[in-house]
């Protein structure tokens, strides 16, 4: 990797972390930046796999918006349960504990979150590719991949 390389790969990250931050994900496309450093706008400069890429990209993003276990999440996580026509009953403390029915339902909103992101992101700038979870990946990526992001949010919550 050239130095160059990591020089757009910290950028790309530190954009769109602080967007995400913001809660300015959304209008990412509008948002002026560099764009000859930006990854985003040259998916055709990435090393290595392209859709893992932004995989990672958008669950780091979804890591600096949601952190942490807390009623937060569990609101957005209700949200979601809710417009898909589910049962929202869901425990805080269960889905601390790893409990599976509550790990489920924090699927569910995890996945949703993902496709969304990839959404707005396709959006970024005309060569952006636009992805979905359930197209683009295998099951066990998207499971090895879900669950970090959970264990990362389970981390961060106090015990
Ligand atoms: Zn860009």
């Amino acid at each position: 990797m050239s130095s160059k390389y990591n020089q757009m790969l910290d950028y790309t990250r530190n954009h769109f972390i602080k967007l995400a931050r913001e809660n300015r994900f959304p209008e990412n496309g509008k948002i002026s930046h560099d764009k000859d450093m930006c990854l985003v706008c040259h998916p055709e400069l990435i090393e290595g796999n392209v859709p893992l890429f932004f995989f990672d990209l958008i669950l780091d993003c979804i890591a600096e918006r949601r952190p942490k276990i807390d009623e937060d999440l569990l609101t957005a996580i209700k949200e979601e349960l809710t417009m898909q026509e589910l049962d929202d009953d869901i425990d805080l403390e269960k889905l601390k504990q790893n409990d599976p029915e509550a790990f489920q339902k924090w699927r569910m909103w995890a996945w949703s979150a993902v496709n969304t992101a990839f959404e707005m992101l396709s959006l970024h700038s005309a060569s952006t590719p636009y992805l979905q979870l359930e197209d683009t990946f295998s099951e066990n990526e998207i499971e090895a991949k879900l669950k970090q992001l959970f264990e990362k949010q389970r981390s961060n919550t106090a015990k």
